[in-house]
């Protein structure tokens, strides 16, 4: 007995990605379903075994999906909507992909962001009357897959409470929570069949727990645990929260007739006393220590003292050590990373060394620290070392950001004033045309890319290859009528990582990818250090591009928040002040791009929203530094220099004020889709600046025609002014194909000419 360990889930993806591997080959008819099934029964089982290897006690199965663990949810649960046409009976792959990505006939069901992480996840679907019956075994043929193999493992499940909070009625006036007892009963079952198969414990997770939750919430979690653990008799049930303190759902929580509570320590640490406190004498407490959502070693002796703390409440049979979280997040294992930095590769640890540092930690609870005395000591002195190391340290960096941020905030005039400046310089029409920044990454750019990385050719064979296709986008946007151009971004692989490989205080993995959803992978730069700029990063290509044309040319950056949001940050300072040396990074790149002439400057934020916190009593505080990070990188231009921003969304309701204080001349978004309730929000907030909310949806293929973004440009004028309109795209076009692109822009140049023509005063 003694102090065990736990593993919230593991990442399903392969660690080297087999599972995008083999699913794309099906998805094109390449790959047969048993070898798919092959393929998916291996990662299971390797991840089984390396779990094991590592020391967990327990072992989650039903963490591996073949798209998203919700979907998979949904299909237990046997909620198919209508539209997919299913009719009854064991929900097959078919019906599953279709859900995922939809059919000519039937549009994919909606996805979003899974709380503040970058995985996003199928949203279930509601429709009055909604029926629930068991759709997918999945869960109970795993158990018995693993436990074939030899390991018995915990299953885990979404919890009915999150499961439908987390989806949406499709209907009005029906409340998800309604179905509650529909739900329960197919849970009921499932829990039945785990018991039968031998299962246990069940990982049950409620992750909504540690949002702002009414009163009807927490009743439905007291009822649907009663109901539960009547179903489940002797199999006890985890009840698993994450990614945020529980806070004033505490109680609830480990009131609930549940075998076990696991809470997020990392995320919420101060919790740890009050529930040590209020915890029930039959419970065990899970304590998620290891942070699952980050790349970093653990201070080991730290945490141990917290442990040893709870240790000594609940005494050992009673305490699990766990992961934060899922380590979905995750990437899979270090050892593969032969290219980085010793300095850096020192300092990280991916999901298989997360589930080695449980196993130390517990090895010193349950045998005494002396038992592991080198590992632990280690681990001190790397933390010194990392403290003081001059190679992530930059007393330079630190003390320029400090004088930057002091300084007084915003833009040296107000906005009316800059746009009489930025008019007389850019002289441009009303309703002025331009894009978002890229361009379609053709095939020929993808090659010159992947013969440059492989060495097969120079870089000034790939740089000269880029400047063609620059050419190629400037003379196309001059011949469409564009107003504003931009050179099309064909040297970026992707938005972040560009910089990131050309700032100090960044490191790049080869194999450290996440998934983000279904077979898509992203792999976040890792910031190790104080961050600066040695050289110029995008000036060249703005001043070659601008070479080209004696229309303006826009400069095109990604902004301080969203290099934050889509890297792995480190955790020994608060985000705001890496934000705020990202920003300041930014911002001398700014002021190379208008030393260099550039009269126009995007700096990009699409992931501004995305940083709320998931607590909203903190959102004012995060709004508050993430305005002054794209102020400190965007303000120190002089007033002719048109600043703008571009956001890839248009929720902006609830975030409306923060986004009028970043003070971009200019802001682009996506209307085309939204733009209704976009333009709700503009109907009551009246907006300062200038807006191009979208009129061409990037997302699909479909060419809309000049009459249609004429109207889109119609209704806008009846919320916001002429005079603050832009006309251009609702994203970048860098997934589109240039068939699709040539027609939409010059239809979008069409239809800015016809509302101006129907603006310009009639002859009498
Ligand atoms: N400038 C970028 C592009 O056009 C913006 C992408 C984004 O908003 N995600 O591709
Ligand atoms: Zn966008």
């Amino acid at each position: 007995m003694g102090v065990k360990t736990a593993n919230l889930g593991f990442p399903r993806i392969g660690a080297q990605r087999e599972l995008k591997t083999a699913l794309e080959a099906y998805w094109r008819g390449d790959l047969s379903q048993a070898d798919l099934q092959q393929t998916t029964r291996e990662i299971r089982r390797s991840s089984w075994q390396l779990q094991r290897d590592a020391g967990v006690d327990l072992i989650p199965s039903n963490d591996f999906s073949l798209y998203d663990h919700i979907l998979d949810m949904v299909a237990m649960l046997g909620a198919v909507p209508p539209r997919f046409g299913h009719v009854g009976g064991p929900i097959g792959l078919d019906t599953y992909f279709a859900m995922a990505r939809g059919t000519k006939t039937a549009k994919a069901m909606e996805m979003t962001k899974w709380f503040d992480t970058n995985y996003h996840y199928i949203v279930p679907e509601f429709e009055a009357n909604q029926r629930f019956y068991l759709g997918s075994t999945k869960v109970i043929d795993e158990f018995r897959e693993a436990k074939e193999l030899g390991f018995v493992t915990r299953p885990v499940l979404l919890g009915p409470v999150s499961f439908l909070l987390l989806g949406k009625a499709t209907t009005a006036n029906v409340t998800p929570l309604s179905f509650l007892d529909r739900v329960l009963g197919v849970y009921t079952q499932v829990l039945e069949r785990l018991r039968a198969a031998g299962a246990e414990s069940v990982q049950v997770d409620e992750p909504v727990l540690g949002l702002d939750l009414d009163e009807s919430a927490r009743q439905a979690y007291s009822r649907a645990y009663k109901s539960l653990a009547n179903a489940a008799g002797p199999l006890q049930i985890f009840l698993t929260t994450y990614f945020s303190p529980l806070r004033e759902n505490l109680k609830t929580a480990l009131q609930l007739p549940v075998a076990g509570v696991h809470l997020d320590l990392v995320r919420g640490p101060e919790q740890l006393d009050e529930a040590l406190a209020a915890v029930p004498a039959d419970k065990t407490v899970s304590l998620g220590v290891v942070d699952g959502r980050n790349i970093w070693k653990n201070p080991l002796s730290k945490t141990l003292s917290v442990c040893e703390r709870a240790l000594s409440v609940l005494g050992p049979d009673r305490l699990i050590l766990a992961p934060s979280c899922s380590l979905l997040h995750s990437p899979v294992d270090l050892d593969l990373e032969t290219d980085l930095e010793d300095h850096v590769k020192e300092r990280l640890a991916f999901a298989r060394q997360k589930l080695q540092e449980l196993q130390i930690l517990k090895t010193a609870l349950n045998e005494g620290p002396d038992a592991v005395a080198d590992a632990l000591e280690a681990n001190d002195a790397l933390f010194k070392r990392v403290a003081h190391s001059t190679r992530v340290h930059n007393p330079q960096v630190k003390a320029r950001v400090g004088t930057l941020a002091a300084e007084r905030p915003g833009r040296a005039s107000p906005f009316a004033v800059r746009k009489a400046k930025q008019q007389e310089r850019l002289n441009l029409p009303v309703l002025p045309t331009t894009t978002i920044g890229s361009y379609p990454q053709t095939p020929e750019i993808r090659k010159a890319r992947a013969a440059f990385k492989r060495g097969q050719i120079d870089a000034s064979q790939y740089e000269a290859e880029m400047k063609r296709q620059v050419l190629r986008v400037v003379r196309f946007q001059e011949q469409a009528g564009l107003d504003v151009l931009v050179h099309g971004e064909p040297e970026r692989n992707d938005m972040v990582e560009y910089f990131g490989e050309r700032l100090e205080g960044f490191a790049h993995t080869r194999f450290g990818w996440v998934q983000s959803y279904g077979s898509r992978c992203v792999k976040p730069p890792i910031i190790h250090g104080d961050v600066s700029r040695p050289k110029p990063m995008t000036v060249d290509w703005i001043r070659y591009a601008q070479s080209l044309t004696s229309k303006p040319v826009k400069g095109m950056l990604t902004g301080p928040i969203t290099i934050l949001q889509w890297s792995f940050v480190r955790d020994d300072q608060p985000r705001k002040d890496t934000a705020f040396q990202i920003a300041a990074a930014i911002r001398d790149e700014i002021e190379d791009l208008e030393a260099a002439g550039t009269g126009i400057i995007q700096i990009d934020e699409p992931a501004l929203r995305e940083g709320l916190p998931l607590r909203q009593s903190e959102w004012p505080a995060y709004l508050r530094w993430a305005v002054q990070a794209f102020q400190l990188a965007s303000c120190g231009v002089r007033d002719e220099t048109q600043i703008h921003t571009h956001m890839c969304y248009a929720d902006f309701n609830d975030i409306i004020e923060a986004i009028a204080a970043l003070d971009a001349d200019v802001i682009s978004m996506e209307a085309s889709r939204s733009g209704v309730e976009l333009l709700g929000t503009f109907a009551h907030f009246q907006y300062p600046n200038q807006v191009g909310p979208g009129v061409y949806d990037v997302h699909s293929p479909r060419v809309p025609s000049a009459e249609e973004m004429a109207d889109a440009i119609k209704q806008q004028t009846t919320v916001l002014n002429v005079d603050q309109l832009w006309v251009n795209p609702d994203c970048g076009l860098k997934t589109r194909r240039w068939e699709e692109v040539e027609p939409a822009l010059k239809n979008m140049v069409a239809a800015a000419r016809q509302v101006r023509a129907s603006l310009a005063p009639k002859p009498a």
